[in-house]
């Protein structure tokens, strides 16, 4: 019998694969898609190089996956971060790009804004991430939504404006969507507010040459037994001996089991005997966000002589972030953007040339005409994908930490559960999808 199956092939399954292995146990990897990477996609063009459709930006901050990609010889570079960052109220504003800089507003707006960071990092400095429900303000900061802290904390439209747009672009739904406490917890997770949205020394400063999915890939390849693809596992008995996993016509039987997918996806599995009635709770209660992310090539990176980074971060949508994409060493130019939240639930109802026309509008809206002149486009809604149902991650909506958060990392049996989802150190990225995919494997080789 296999000692461990792993569901789902994404960071977070694979990285327990390689551990188990490399502890000297037997795994099978089942994964619905026909890839590896989950939520990491290559696009490859023409030329060879990708664009990445899901995850693609780490940082020197979030080690594991530093440490992984040197282990796996993947070479990373650093992000396009020269010129400066425009920030749109209606019209253009210059904006400087280091980790000082701050939003062209006023200087009431400013001292307001600074005052609310700096008590939002304090509280979320406060949480301990492995059990955010048992802070002794865990009930009060989880009965309110992110937006209405929002609405009470500044004193002025322009630093809620910003925060709630920090909300959207963080979590890629709506601020009155998720409760304060998951803000706080996501907050202390990454590190700080600062370090989550900073490019220099924060979580945007590097990409990997050829793309993400290439870690996926690599381990993958590695791993003494193949991934069986193509396998949505829909149902899973366990009595207690051993653990059987069914995707359509075929089965697996082992030892131990690790659900490395989403908790919405893990709550529509059929389990024997059911999950316990709190853990089946908690995987009706995590939504994952939604985001559209789009990619415009173009013949040069023209933003860039005109003394742009080709970051833009808007109160105007629907384009609301935008970034500098072009790959490694190359002389045409690709600018990535996203619409997420409010206007993504809009723009999913658009077809595909209805968005194109709406991107390409407002990239020209902040860098002029030229930005009509592209030569591609390409786009990947991830609320389509049924083994994803949205991005960049799931969301605790107001209540769910307090009453459910302790059965979301709890094993039921010999069913163990990884996936960034369940991380305690930057939960909601790649980071943490190694570090659960760790977690998971370090519990099974205890309990084996
Ligand atoms: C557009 C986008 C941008 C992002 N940007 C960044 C970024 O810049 N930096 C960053 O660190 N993170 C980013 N993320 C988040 C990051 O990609 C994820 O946190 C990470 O990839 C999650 O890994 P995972 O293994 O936990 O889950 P997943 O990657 O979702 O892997 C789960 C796997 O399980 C499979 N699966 C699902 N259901 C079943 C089933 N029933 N049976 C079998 N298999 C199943 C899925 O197909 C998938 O392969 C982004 C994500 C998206 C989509």
């Amino acid at each position: 019998m296999t000692d461990v199956i792993i569901i789902g092939a994404g960071l977070a399954g694979l990285n327990a694969a390689r551990k188990l292995e490399q502890s000297g146990h037997t795994v099978q990897v089942i994964e619905a898609r026909d890839r590896v990477g989950g939520r990491n996609l290559a696009q490859v063009l023409e030329d060879g190089n990708v664009l990445e459709m899901g995850g693609q930006w780490i940082g020197p901050v979030q080690e594991r996956i530093c440490a992984l990609c040197d282990e796996l010889g993947l070479e990373r570079y650093p992000v396009h971060n020269t010129g400066h960052v425009m920030f749109y109220d209606g019209k253009q504003k210059k904006m400087k790009t280091h980790k000082e800089a701050a939003p062209p507003l006023n200087v009431f707006e400013l001292l307001d804004l600074d005052r609310v960071v700096k008590k939002i990092t304090k509280m979320a400095n406060s949480i301990d991430t492995k059990a955010p429900w048992e802070h002794p303000k865990a009930k009060e900061w989880d009965s309110q939504t992110y937006d209405s802290w929002v609405e009470r904390n500044p004193f002025t439209k322009k630093a809620k404006r910003f925060l709630r747009l920090i909300g959207e672009a963080i979590f890629s739904t709506e601020p009155t969507d998720f409760s304060f406490l998951h803000f706080l917890f996501y907050i202390k997770s990454g590190k700080d507010i600062e370090t989550l949205i900073a490019i220099d020394r924060g979580a945007q400063q590097e990409r990997v040459v050829g793309g993400t999915q290439l870690i996926s890939k690599k381990i993958a390849a590695a791993l003494k037994k193949e991934v069986e693809f193509n396998s949505p596992v829909t149902r899973i008995e366990q009595n207690e001996n051993k653990v059987t996993v069914y995707a359509g016509a075929k089965s697996w039987t082992a030892k131990k089991a690790i659900i490395a997918i989403p908790p919405t996806l893990a709550g529509r599995i059929i389990y024997d005997p059911p999950m316990p009635p709190n853990r089946d709770q908690l995987t009706q209660r995590v939504p994952m966000g939604n985001v559209i992310k789009m990619q415009v090539v173009y013949k040069t990176p023209f933003w860039r002589e005109a003394g742009w980074t080709g970051q833009v971060i808007s109160f105007e949508g629907p384009v609301k972030v935008v970034l500098d994409n072009t790959p490694h060493n190359v002389d045409y130019g690709v600018i990535v953007c996203f619409i997420e939240a409010g206007e993504g639930r809009i723009a999913t109802e658009w077809s595909p040339e209805k968005r194109e026309a709406v991107v390409i509008e407002g990239l020209a809206r902040y860098f002029g005409a030229a930005a009509r002149n592209y030569e591609a486009y390409y786009e990947m809604n991830w609320v389509k994908e049924p083994y994803s149902r949205g991005c960049y991650g799931g969301h605790f909506s107001p209540g769910v930490w307090t009453a459910f958060g302790k059965y979301l990392r709890k094993p039921v049996g010999h069913i163990h559960w990884a996936g960034t989802e369940t991380a305690t150190e930057w939960n909601g990225y790649m980071e943490g999808a190694i570090r659960s995919g760790h977690r998971a494997a370090d519990e099974i080789i205890d309990s084996l």
